[in-house]
């Protein structure tokens, strides 16, 4: 990982992309990375750690933190609020930490508005049937919240153009070599194009 001052990574995918397992690996296996836990008034999911996962606070709560600017960004997605807390991210890149943000395409974008030597990462499927295969594995949703969560993905593509680079998740292990590498050396974008393009197509048919 890179020795110069430390960054902000955004790290965004349509919802089943399978980016918190990456997230997850990519803390594993490199020390000076952190993510930095978001808060949310969606509730929490059975396999779900408060203070973990996520801090789940209720809306009352979050109207308050963004009156009192406690978030770096912070966007309405699925009907619920998300939102990246200001402090803890500034705290751990003083104590010369990378900090991962895995947020959606509306939050990136403010990111990159205030921070531009931020990185922005974009993770999409490796299909259409693949995304909807892992939705329903996931087995934490209702049949209505995976429909949502599949219809807005071709929403959350359109968005990949912002993105310095894009990941097809094929698989964890390269997804997560690839991108360590490219943390590493930024200058090395891939140019996945005519490959994305043609997963980005088969979402709007
Ligand atoms: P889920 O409810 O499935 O955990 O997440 C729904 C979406 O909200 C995902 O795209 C996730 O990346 C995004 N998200 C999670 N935390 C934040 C956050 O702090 N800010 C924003 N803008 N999006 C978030």
């Amino acid at each position: 990982m890179s020795t110069n001052s430390p960054l902000i990574i955004v790290i965004s995918a349509p919802s089943g992309t399978g980016k918190t397992t990456i997230v997850r690996e990519l803390i594993r296996k490199n020390e000076n990375l952190v993510a930095s836990v978001s808060y949310t008034t969606r509730k929490k999911r059975a396999n779900e750690i408060d203070g973990k996962d996520y801090n789940f606070v209720s809306s009352e709560l979050f109207s308050t933190m963004v009156e009192e600017k406690s978030f770096l960004e912070h966007a309405k997605v699925f009907d619920c609020f998300y939102g990246t807390p200001k402090q803890e991210v500034e705290d751990n890149l003083n104590k010369g930490l990378n900090v991962i943000l895995e947020i959606d395409w509306q939050g990136a974008m403010q990111i990159k508005k205030e921070r531009s030597d931020c990185l922005m990462l974009f993770i999409i499927p490796p299909s259409k049937e693949e995304l909807m295969l892992r939705l329903k594995k996931r087995g934490t949703d209702s049949n209505n919240e995976i429909r949502l969560r599949f219809d807005e993905a071709l929403n959350d593509l359109n968005q990949y153009q912002n993105f310095d680079n894009v990941f097809i998740n094929e698989d964890v292990r390269s997804t997560v070599q690839a991108i360590t590498a490219f943390i590493k050396d930024p200058s090395k974008a891939s140019s996945l194009n005519d490959e994305v393009m043609t997963i980005i197509r088969s979402f709007r048919s």
